[in-house]
C-alpha cells in the first residue's frame, strides 16, 4: 500500500498539520514541529500535543507515514565551533518535540561544510552530531535526506549516506529519505525504466533498502548533475511523469511517507490523486 501525502502548513499549531494533510486527502504528512527559519521555538503544550493526536487518530493518520522536517537553520557539520554546539542543541530539541508527539522519524539534512573542511570530515562532524542525539533521547529514528549536493552540502552521493549510517552505533534509530529532485540533481537518472532501475539497484548496493524510510516526490527544474536545488510541480520539470509512474508500482516504496514538497501547493490534491491513479 502506498501512503503519500504533502509538507503540509502547521500555522497555528501543530494540530492543524493532520487537518491540513486531510484537506488534501493525504495518507501521509510531513511538517514542521516549530518555525523552521528560527532557532527557539516555546516547548509545545501539553493541549498542541493531544489535540495532534486526537486530530491524526480522527484523520486516519499513523506515526508510521507522518515525517516531520527539522529547522533549515541545522547544520550537524558546520566546521564552526559554536554554530555546531547550537546545531546540537536544536536538534537534540527537535528529537525531543517529535517524542512528546508520539512520532518516528526526523528528517534532516545532514550538513554543509562550507568549504571549510574536507567533506570527509563533515561526514565524521555529522556521525558524531547523530551519535550524541541518540544518546540522549528515545525511540525516534533520524532520517537523513540526500542532497542536490548545493552550497557545500554532503550527503549527494549514496556513499555519503552509507558512510553516515556506518557510523552511526545504533542502526535501528537511523534511515534515508530520497528525494527524487535531489536524486536527479546529484546526478543520478531516473527518467527511464532503464535508468530507475540501474539507479535503485545502485541505492540497494551502496546503502540498502531496509534503510529507505521514506521519499520526498518533487519534480526538478534543474539538469541532471547540475547539483541545483530546485524542485518543481509533477511532470513540470526536467523529470516528467515516468519516474512518480515508477515508484507507485514499486514495492519498495510500499509503507513508507511519500511527500510531496512540490512548489504549488494548489496542485497537492490534483498531485495525489494522479500518483494514486499511476498504480497498476
Ligand atoms: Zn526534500
Ligand atoms: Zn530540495
Amino acid at each position: 500500500m502506498k501512503y503519500i501525502g504533502a509538507h503540509v502548513s502547521a500555522t497555528g499549531g501543530v494540530e492543524n498539520a493532520p487537518l491540513n494533510a486531510a484537506e488534501i486527502a493525504a495518507k501521509a504528512f510531513a511538517f514542521f514541529t516549530k518555525n523552521q527559519k528560527q532557532w527557539y521555538a516555546n516547548p509545545l503544550t501539553f493541549e498542541a500535543v493531544q489535540k495532534f493526536k486526537k486530530n491524526c487518530r480522527t484523520k486516519n493518520l499513523s506515526p508510521d507515514h507522518i515525517l516531520p522536517h527539522d529547522s533549515y537553520l541545522i547544520n550537524l557539520g558546520n566546521p564552526d565551533k559554536t554554530g555546531l554546539e547550537k546545531s546540537r542543541k536544536a536538534f537534540i530539541d527537535e528529537i525531543k518535540r517529535c517524542m512528546q508527539l508520539g512520532l518516528k522519524y526526523l528528517n534532516f539534512h545532514p550538513g554543509s561544510h562550507k568549504k571549510l573542511i574536507t567533506e570527509n570530515e563533515c561526514l565524521n562532524l555529522i556521525a558524531e552530531s547523530i551519535n550524541i542525539t541518540l544518546e540522549l533521547t528515545e525511540g525516534v529514528i533520524t532520517v537523513i535526506e540526500n542532497t542536490a549536493g548545493q552550497g557545500g552540502y554532503v550527503g549527494d552521493k549514496f556513499e555519503h549516506l552509507a558512510f553516515l549510517i556506518e557510523k552511526v552505533k545504533d542502526k535501528n534509530r537511523i534511515g534515508v529519505c530520497l528525494d527524487t529532485c535531489h536524486t536527479f540533481s546529484a546526478g543520478y537518472d531516473i527518467r527511464t525504466s532503464k535508468a530507475y532501475y540501474n539507479t535503485m539497484d545502485q541505492f540497494d548496493k551502496i546503502v540498502g533498502f531496509k534503510f529507505l524510510k521514506a521519499m520526498h516526490l518533487n519534480d526538478s527544474k534543474s539538469k541532471l548533475g547540475s547539483h541545483v536545488d530546485r524542485h518543481h510541480n509533477l511532470g513540470m520539470g526536467e523529470l516528467g511523469l515516468e519516474p512518480f509512474r515508477l515508484i507507485m508500482n514499486d514495492s519498495r516504496m510500499d509503507n513508507i511517507p511519500l511527500i510531496l514538497e512540490t512548489i504549488d501547493k494548489n496542485l497537492w490534491k490534483k498531485e495525489i490523486k494522479m500518483l494514486y491513479g499511476f498504480i497498476e
